[in-house]
């Protein structure tokens, strides 16, 4: 049976369910491959509006990205809503931030409804690294507002280090409607009110063939699933299951650590208010506490595919170029990840034949828009697909290099790292 890779989040999960293996040939109306947040969330979603649902997961269900993540419910895409108009226009635009809206109500009411007990935790700060950032941050807080989001502060320098413990940044955009979470206990939650409400999960059941057609087959090495739709939610993990998705999405590594536990005063002198943070980097750093009060540090993008071998010495000194005063701080966990990343960094939704569908490459911003890409896979499978069309009708090209790609993009990041250096 597999389990979890060691992390903080692992070390701290509330709930042991297992499910198990897929063996035999059986049906339903919908066949769901990938057990994170995606899978999950359009499994749950589609069981509640009275599908006959299964979901197949390779490892364990919230053992991906969803179970390792650094917990930040973010705004936003990736991208600024000035992009998103140029992509789907002023409409499609409005559709878009709803979207965005939804994503984080979605996060409330599935905690609330379901009784998820995962940490949830409001209050979020964009860190400016360059005095020159400062003017990115003034129109980003002029654009949400323009689209009706006011819950927002910009704080300069001393504003920013009296919630800080840090003198690194310039100043800070500070927002009300996001925050954090933690990751797996959250995905587990979600998990069980998806096997509360009928979805039949099979854990350790690798899908390694999908037959499309009028009537998709979904084969594991014990199994198939015959069903009207299926949904492909392995984001940075599908590999080439879909050959025709392999190329629109590339797997990215990003790492955290945990420290030991913090004081209460300790804590408090770091984060005041107990925010999430992310930094204005084109490769950030994102830090948090957890509820047992560790600093939870993270960022340092890996494009080369490999994991560093000793991941406390690799990003301890970015912690301590922001806090340098946890220099004493014992590093208990370090654990990476796979990130899905598009080449234009907006998710890639859409479906193949009517009745395969996908969602994937959230680019780091999926804690929340995955959840709420279930949800809108969910509704196009039983007949409204406006909101999802609006997503769906982004074009997104393949990234370059064939099958030299990893080695491309790596040298096109170390562009940007210089970048963040230089800028
Ligand atoms: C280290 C790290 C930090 C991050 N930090 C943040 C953050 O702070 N905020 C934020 O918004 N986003 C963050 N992200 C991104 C976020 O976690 C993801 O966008 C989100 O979890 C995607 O969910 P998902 O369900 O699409 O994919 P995943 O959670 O990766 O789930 C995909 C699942 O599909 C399964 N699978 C794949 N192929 C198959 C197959 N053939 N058969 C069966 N199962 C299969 C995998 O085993 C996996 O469990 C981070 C990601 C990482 C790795």
């Amino acid at each position: 049976m597999s389990d979890f890779p060691a992390s903080y989040y692992a070390a701290t999960a509330n709930d042991d369910a297992r499910h198990p293996h897929l063996v035999g040939d059986i049906s339903a109306d919908v066949c769901v491959v990938g057990g994170g947040y995606t899978g999950i969330s359009a499994a749950l979603h589609l069981a509640e509006r009275g599908y006959d649902v299964v979901l197949l997961e390779e490892m364990r269900a919230g053992w991906g990205a969803s179970g390792r993540n650094g917990g930040q419910i973010c705004t936003a895409f990736n991208k600024s809503m000035a992009h998103i108009e140029g992509l789907v226009g002023k409409e499609g635009a409005q559709i878009c931030w709803q979207i965005e809206r939804e994503s984080k109500d979605l996060i409330r009411d599935r905690v609330q409804q379901h009784k998820i007990d995962c940490d949830l935790k409001w209050g979020y700060l964009h860190t400016a690294v360059k005095p020159s950032h400062m003017s990115g941050i003034n129109e980003t807080r002029d654009e949400w507002a323009r689209y009706g989001y006011e819950d927002t502060a910009v704080l300069d320098k001393s504003a920013l280090q009296e919630r800080l413990g840090t003198g690194i940044y310039h100043g800070a955009l500070w927002e009300g409607n996001a925050g954090h979470l933690h990751p797996l206990n959250y995905a587990l939650g979600l998990a069980r009110a998806a096997a509360e409400a009928g979805v039949r999960i099979f854990e350790d059941s690798r899908v390694i063939k999908l037959e499309a057609g009028t009537n998709p087959v979904v084969s594991t090495a014990h199994g198939t699933v015959k069903a009207r739709f299926v949904v492909t939610a392995g984001n940075a993990y599908l590999g080439k299951l879909v050959p025709s998705l392999y190329h629109r999405v590339m797997p990215v590594g990003s790492f955290i650590v945990a420290t030991e536990p913090l004081s209460g005063e300790r804590a408090r002198s770091l984060i005041r208010d107990n925010d999430a943070i992310s930094d204005t980097n084109f490769i950030v750093d994102y830090y948090r506490l957890s509820a047992d009060r560790r600093m939870l540090f993270g960022g340092r993008a890996n494009y080369s595919g490999y994991e560093p071998k000793d991941l406390f010495s690799y990003m301890r000194p970015r912690m301590l170029k922001v806090f340098p005063q946890l220099a004493d701080a014992k590093l208990e966990y370090a654990w990476g990840g796979n990130i899905a990343i598009t080449l234009d960094r907006m998710p890639h939704m859409g479906s193949i034949g009517g009745n395969v569908f996908f969602a994937h490459g959230y680019c780091g911003h999926g804690v929340a828009l995955s959840g709420m890409s279930g949800k809108l896979i969910a509704d196009a499978i039983a007949g409204t697909a406006e909101r999802f069309d609006v997503l769906a009708r982004i074009k997104h090209q393949p990234f370059p290099g064939g099958p030299i790609r990893t080695p491309m993009l790596a040298l096109g990041m170390l562009y940007y790292r210089i970048r963040d250096i230089l800028s």
